[in-house]
């Protein structure tokens, strides 16, 4: 129970490059959005700048800017939804924390074969105008990751 293992990283999976450019956004699972939106807008000082439904997740979300990064609350439109899922099985919190990076592919390609539990295939749009990429939970913590990239 008290034994500590030394925790080693191995040189080769930390990249040479700066390809996680920095903490894009933190989502979070509601219930309301509206309320949320308040509450929110309240906590941060400022309004969320954009609202935006993604019809193939059956999510609606807002996003909040702070500094360089943001919150995305998400809201279910369904019982389908993996918001809906997730805030079944633990209540509202924090769902993801994404990372913006460079050249999703490549990245997608480095965490896969550094073991990690990819979601899905490949990239595909997301909210915000990005294109997105997801590893399991499992495979991380328990934080569920994504990979954003702005689609140019
Ligand atoms: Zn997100």
């Amino acid at each position: 129970m008290n034994q500590f293992t030394p925790i080693i990283i191995p040189l080769h999976t930390i990249s040479q490059f700066d390809k996680m450019l920095k903490i894009e956004h933190i989502g979070i699972a509601v219930r309301n959005l509206e309320n949320s939106n308040q509450l929110f807008e309240k906590l941060i000082g400022k309004p969320a700048y954009k609202t935006e439904s993604v019809i193939s997740e059956n999510v609606n979300t807002s996003f909040f800017e702070i500094g360089e990064s943001k919150i995305e609350l998400l809201h279910a439109t369904s019982p389908e939804s993996a918001i809906a899922k997730f805030i079944e099985k633990k209540g509202e919190g924090i769902h993801h924390i994404a990372f913006a990076v460079e050249d999703i592919e490549q990245e997608v390609k480095r965490l896969k074969a550094e073991g990690f539990q990819a979601i899905s295939d490949k990239p595909k749009p997301g909210a915000d105008n990005k294109l997105v990429f997801f590893f399991h939970p499992k495979s991380t913590n328990g934080v569920l990751i994504e990979l954003c990239q702005e689609i140019k």
